[in-house]
């Protein structure tokens, strides 16, 4: 008898991304293998850990020759690194989907070739560009680094002219570097998320839009499915088609969207599995780290419909204590076994229900037992 091989999926990165991969990974029969510079990376408490950097190709190469298919907890890994993989083995996302998302330009008109409208854009490369793109398009404004910046990292808020030379000071060397893009500030009604997932066959799924809400740049609450959204979610859904089919794309990936006037606006691309769709291990019939091991391995995708209302708290920085979370009817505790420090994602915590009314209490339970109130505010708002 023939000895049964399991697959093998390869991670670059070993983030919490990657240790939830690997966990949706698991039941399916289906091995992980990770690759992090760091050798305390979190995905390694639960599945082999590679330690190399990205321009080891030695330990690269042996990685290729262990694993199946490659796949990304973390957008930044070297378009070099890659496409040097991708002609060894199968990689997906493709390389250039992770190269249009590494670069908020390509990216931004990627958004308006599939018709998705952003807020103004100037690219902006020197101080007199600078000048040049805050006249044309006004105060305030977010200049932010092409590559490279993610939860609000990299990026400088100009409320009048005459930041220029503040934002330059703060941003102009790393301009220099990537380059820059200057955007209007966009007064939104709301921020919404569409995870969505395309097959190898290309099957398409999205599930429903997530409502998010961010605190310095770094997303702190999500709402699933979003309330109020009428004709968005078709929308939102034909969007993140056409740019799937135009990017050949295999996997999960986010969409982030502003909603001002009513219509959605483009803010960025995530080519991986996302903070906000964390909600849907509990809250979806399948989670979105399970339906990107399908995706990439080549199985049948599976159902992305919500099971109830599901609300989800960032920890960042440290974890609170879990016990109100763990006591919850239908609370799910997530602790990525990271060290805490200031501004770093350590966990997070979803509550689940199945209307509004148990959302309400449950979540309102929480936040009083951990005196998050203020954290919960926006979705008791909402719901209330
Ligand atoms: P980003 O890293 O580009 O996703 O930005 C992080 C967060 O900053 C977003 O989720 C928004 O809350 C806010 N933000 C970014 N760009 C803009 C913009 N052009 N107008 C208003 N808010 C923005």
């Amino acid at each position: 008898m023939s000895e049964r091989r399991q697959p093998v999926l390869g991670i670059l990165g070993g983030g919490q991304l990657a240790r939830m991969l690997a966990l949706a990974a698991a039941p399916l029969g289906v091995k992980t293998l990770v690759v992090d510079s760091a050798g305390d990376a979190c995905a390694g408490q639960v599945a082999p850990l590679v330690v190399a950097d990205w321009k080891d190709y030695a330990a690269l190469e042996r990685f290729a020759s262990m694993v199946d298919v490659v796949t990304f907890d973390f957008e930044n890994v070297p378009a070099e690194t890659a496409h040097w993989l991708a002609e060894r083995v199968a990689v997906s996302p493709v390389p250039r989907a992770l190269a249009v998302a590494q670069d908020r330009l390509a990216e931004k008109m990627l958004f308006r070739e599939c018709g998705l409208d952003t807020p103004a854009f100037v690219p902006v490369d020197t101080h007199a560009d600078l000048q040049r793109a805050v006249a044309q398009i006004g105060a305030p404004a977010i200049l932010k680094t092409r590559r490279l910046g993610y939860d609000g990292k990299g990026q400088f808020r100009l409320k009048t002219p005459a930041d220029v030379d503040t934002a330059w000071a703060a941003l102009g060397a790393q301009g220099a570097a990537h380059g820059l893009i200057l955007e209007a500030f966009v007064p939104f009604e709301r921020e919404l998320s569409v995870i969505a997932v395309r097959s190898r066959e290309g099957d398409f799924r999205t599930w429903p839009l997530t409502r998010n809400w961010h605190t310095d740049g770094v997303l702190s609450l999500s709402l699933a499915p979003a309330p109020d959204i009428d004709q968005l979610q078709r929308r939102a859904t034909d969007l993140a088609r056409t740019l799937a089919e135009r990017l050949d794309y295999v996997g999960v990936f986010a969409l982030e969207l502003f909603v001002k006037d009513g219509q959605l606006l483009g803010n960025e691309m995530a080519p991986r599995v996302h903070n906000s769709g964390h909600w849907t291990i509990e809250g979806a019939h399948t989670s979105q780290f399970e339906n990107h091991v399908r995706a990439v391995l080549g199985l049948p995708l599976g159902d992305t419909g919500a099971r109830g209302l599901s609300c989800m708290f960032n920890w960042i920085g440290a974890l609170p204590d879990p016990a109100p979370v763990l006591q919850a009817v239908d609370g799910h505790w997530h602790d990525y076994g990271k060290q805490a420090r200031p501004g770093r994602k350590v966990g997070h915590a979803t509550v689940c229900a199945p209307d509004a009314l148990a959302l309400i209490a449950r979540v309102d339970d929480i936040a009083r037992a951990l005196g998050r109130g203020e954290q919960a505010e926006p979705v008791l708002r909402l719901l209330g």
